[in-house]
């Protein structure tokens, strides 16, 4: 993959010369996205300390919400995640005392040792250099708008997660606040929009699942972007997740029923590839059509009798378990498409 940029390349989409001269920062006039060039020296953020005040109502206010996000993609409950930017590690100890899970952070000011008394691991070294993967989980607020690199950033956290896991990332919605025109901190060297945040993940090989504007940091940031993401799965793996899928819900070669568009568009383009022993339709109109080596009849208890039966129709799914019910076929042998791809 390649993520590099230049100058005069927007970090997050890669438009070329298309910057737009604006108040301290350059702007991406494709993506909006803002950014410019840090005025702290290396090792800024190695010297500070004690940056959250845990009693203010602001930061339990931000905590809390967290808390619900994070736990809420914990599916297990025994998952590694890894937060990048773990601070003192007060999410982190929330989230261990609700599950079991593995809890590392990536923390580079001094606030680390506060958090190595919480956490499992706590590495002082920017994400680039954890060797710790894969983690079913990455989780970063209010860090990405300070790195001067963000695609390498994020590059980083690909590399770190499983082929199944999700990374959650905050940042300020451009200014992070509704009545901020410009983001004055001179610590973000970033102010994403939803697309060049988007962007900039699908750039760096994820898929997003979620993207929402409006969470709370503080009274100034009250304005957060939140992406939660996948990897993207290759072509071929996709296909094989589906006929997995195929397999757990019929157990082996079954019968298709119901031949119509829904076919052509869902199993068709696996037939090759699934344990299909008959095309069935209950029109007469249908028998005898050819669809590569199978030609479609009507049901015939005694040649299909025991096979299971995927109803092959979103739309008339219900009409037709009731007549394959009518027809003496048990309920338990009747799979419909839809079981097959919902919550995959
Ligand atoms: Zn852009």
């Amino acid at each position: 993959m390649n993520t590099s940029s230049t100058a005069s390349q927007c970090p997050c989409c890669m438009t070329a010369a298309v910057l737009l001269p604006s108040p301290a920062y350059t702007r991406c006039r494709c993506c909006g996205h803002r950014w410019r060039l840090p005025t702290e020296g290396l090792g800024y953020y190695e010297t500070l300390v004690a940056r959250n005040d845990l009693n203010t109502p602001w930061f339990k206010r931000k905590m809390r919400e967290r808390v619900v996000a994070v736990s809420g993609l914990l599916e297990t409950g025994s998952e590694r995640v890894l937060e990048i930017g773990c601070a003192e590690g007060e999410l982190g100890r929330e989230i261990k005392a609700r599950c079991a899970v593995t809890y590392d952070g990536v923390e580079l000011s001094q606030d680390r040792l506060l958090a190595a008394q919480q956490l499992d691991t706590v590495f002082s070294t920017p994400a680039s250099q954890v060797q710790a993967a894969p983690y079913d989980l990455i989780v970063s607020f209010h860090v990405l708008e300070h790195i001067l690199r963000p695609e390498q950033e994020v590059a980083a956290w690909a590399r770190l997660l499983s082929g199944q896991g999700r990374v959650l990332v905050e940042v300020p919605n451009q200014a992070g606040h509704p009545l901020l025109a410009s983001d004055c901190n001179p610590e973000h060297l970033h102010q994403f929009t939803p697309a060049s945040l988007a962007l900039l993940l699908a750039r760096c090989g994820f898929a997003c699942q979620a993207l929402s504007a409006g969470h709370y940091e503080s009274p100034v940031y009250s304005d957060s972007l939140r992406l939660v993401a996948h990897l993207e799965p290759a072509a071929d793996q996709r296909q094989q997740l589906l006929l997995q899928r195929f397999e757990q819900r019929t157990g082996g070669p079954f019968l298709v029923y119901g031949i119509g568009g829904d076919y052509l568009n869902y199993i068709a383009p696996l037939a090759e590839s699934l344990h299909i022993r008959a095309l069935l339709d209950s029109s007469a109109a249908k028998w005898g059509q050819r669809f590569g080596k199978h030609v479609v009849t009507g049901y015939d208890p005694q040649q299909h009798a025991n096979l299971p039966v995927v109803i092959c129709s979103i739309r008339f799914a219900t009409d037709i378990r009731q007549h394959l019910l009518s027809v003496g076929i048990a309920a338990q042998r009747i799979i419909g498409l839809d079981s097959i791809y919902e919550d995959a």
